[in-house]
């Protein structure tokens, strides 16, 4: 046998560490131990879990919009901090959050997480995977495009349908927008122009700024009284544009207004674009996830017939943000608007690399809290949390239709604006900020949106820990601030 090879000692090189200096690394905290279970670890999550647990348990008894709190010092010191201070300065952070775990908290789509959100959430960070390519993360790839496929699939976008994930709905629809003009040819002129309503969301507003077109670029087409795009406008603007020879870039059709949850008619306009032969992009950020309720479906005759769907599973499912997916019938063309090749990357042994599917680079595989939510919801739990939705907008309208000094905007959704009759701009300003802080005084708290000029209050109700009671408690208060008739002062009786 051969002898064993003799180790040759290597000179001492300032260059190459010493066993102990490499050791040193090791030592550094944090890290979690490669070799077995790190109980430091372990210990940390169960504690940073627990304090977790116990701010969403009481929630209840604070409001949903804390006090300004006291911020712990922001820069890292010169030794690292051991877990109990990390987790007393945790604390600290989580004492000053917005709490949408609390029953009054109402006012934005930004609905309590699901708790197999969240641990799906804990779990991609753990696995810090890396979306931009397969073998950064091969099951995740898998997983987001299935899942992809499967969402548009029941949104009826058909059987060639997918899409991907994004860091919220802005991001879809810039995204959508930029496939819609490469599609169709248009990348090189300045004078493309998008069509939406003016009730449609200031996202499009920056994906003109982001894709170098002027402002005006997007035109803003009237809505009826219940807030939808005026279809037979579009039909007359879309010929006008045709005659002139300038160029459409997309229409886009809005599936649930922000401030009261209107929907274009999706089939008329779809009808249009078909027509003309132009993109049709939807933006459901806040309406496309209805369509997954058998019983909601009606509302979106039409979707079926879009180009490309934003779909925000983040505004009403509780799933943890960000949580939004560009959905696309032909979803190669989103590969064709962003693909580059990724040179520093193996090829793709599947249908394409993440990062190739869209604007992002590196991202988290966020579809993993998506797929876990739905899965922990089932399609019953998705029907009743988007029902139950409908339900508190339609209670909450009824106790304020009672009154008839108020004027209520509202649709078919989960969202209800609403403003006393006959104020001027600057009593609803005033009426609105003060009935919001009284509302808040009591843990209830409405958001103030400016629409079409004047300041209302908007309650959107998906929350599923909103109760009657919180309702008629609202509505009284709401009641008991309305300016006196004839007060175009917009204050209360109370004042
Ligand atoms: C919220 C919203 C968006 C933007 O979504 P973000 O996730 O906030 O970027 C786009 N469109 C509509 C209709 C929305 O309500």
């Amino acid at each position: 046998m051969a002898s064993a090879p003799s180790v040759q000692r290597l000179p001492h090189s300032p260059v190459l560490a010493d066993a102990a200096e490499l050791h040193g690394f090791a030592e550094l905290k944090g890290f979690a131990d490669p070799a077995g279970l790190d109980p430091q670890l372990e210990r940390f999550l169960h504690q940073a879990s627990s304090l977790l647990c116990q701010w969403l348990g009481q929630a209840e008894a604070g409001s949903p919009l804390p006090a300004l709190s006291v911020l712990p010092a922001v820069e890292p010191e010169a030794q690292g901090l051991p877990a109990e201070r990390l987790l007393a300065d945790l604390q600290l952070v989580m004492e000053g959050a917005f709490n949408p775990n609390h029953p009054g908290a109402l006012a934005h789509l930004d609905p309590p997480p699901l708790a197999a959100s969240i641990a799906a959430d804990l779990i991609c960070a753990g696995l810090n995977n890396n979306l931009l390519a397969e073998e950064l993360s091969p099951s995740l790839t898998r997983l987001e495009r299935s899942l992809c496929c499967w969402l548009a699939q029941q949104l009826g976008l058909g059987d060639q349908a997918g899409g991907v994930a994004a860091s919220g709905g802005s991001l879809s629809n810039l995204m959508a927008l930029v496939t819609a003009r490469r599609s169709r040819g248009l990348g090189c002129r300045a004078d493309a122009v998008v069509l939406c309503s003016v009730d449609a969301h200031v996202s499009l507003d920056k994906a003109m700024t982001v894709m170098g077109l002027p402002a005006h670029a997007l035109q803003r087409l009237p809505v009826d009284a219940q807030g939808r795009l005026e279809a037979a406008a579009l039909g007359e603007r879309l010929d006008q544009l045709a005659a002139a020879g300038i160029p459409v870039l997309a229409v886009v059709a809005t599936a649930g207004t922000t401030v009261r949850g209107a929907i274009d008619p999706l089939d008329a306009i779809a009808a249009h674009c078909r027509r003309h032969g132009h993109w049709l992009h939807v933006d459901g950020a806040i309406g496309a996830v209805f369509a997954l309720a058998a019983s909601q479906r009606q509302h979106l005759v039409g979707l079926e017939l879009a180009d490309s769907v934003t779909v925000n599973p983040q505004k009403l499912l509780g799933i943890t943000k960000t949580s939004s997916l560009l959905l696309l019938a032909q979803p190669a063309q989103l590969q064709a608007a962003f693909a580059t090749g990724l040179p520093y990357m193996e090829p793709s042994w599947g249908a394409g690399h993440g990062g190739e599917s869209g604007l992002q680079g590196s991202r988290p595989a966020e579809i993993l809290k998506l797929w876990l939510g739905l899965r922990q919801l089932g399609l019953n739990g998705i029907t009743a949390l988007v029902e139950g939705a409908i339900r508190r907008r339609r209670q909450l309208e009824i106790l304020l239709a009672a009154e008839p000094r108020l004027q209520l905007l509202g649709g078919p959704l989960h969202l209800l604006a609403f403003r006393p009759r006959g104020l001027k701009a600057e009593a609803a300003d005033a009426w609105s900020s003060h009935t919001r802080q009284a509302l808040l005084a009591q843990h209830l708290m409405l958001s103030r949106p400016c629409y079409h000029g004047h300041h209302h209050l908007k309650a959107v109700l998906g929350n599923p820990h909103t109760q009657a009671s919180h309702l008629e408690r609202l509505a009284q208060i709401v009641q008991a601030n309305l300016p006196e008739a004839g007060d175009a002062a917009g204050l209360p009786r109370s004042t």
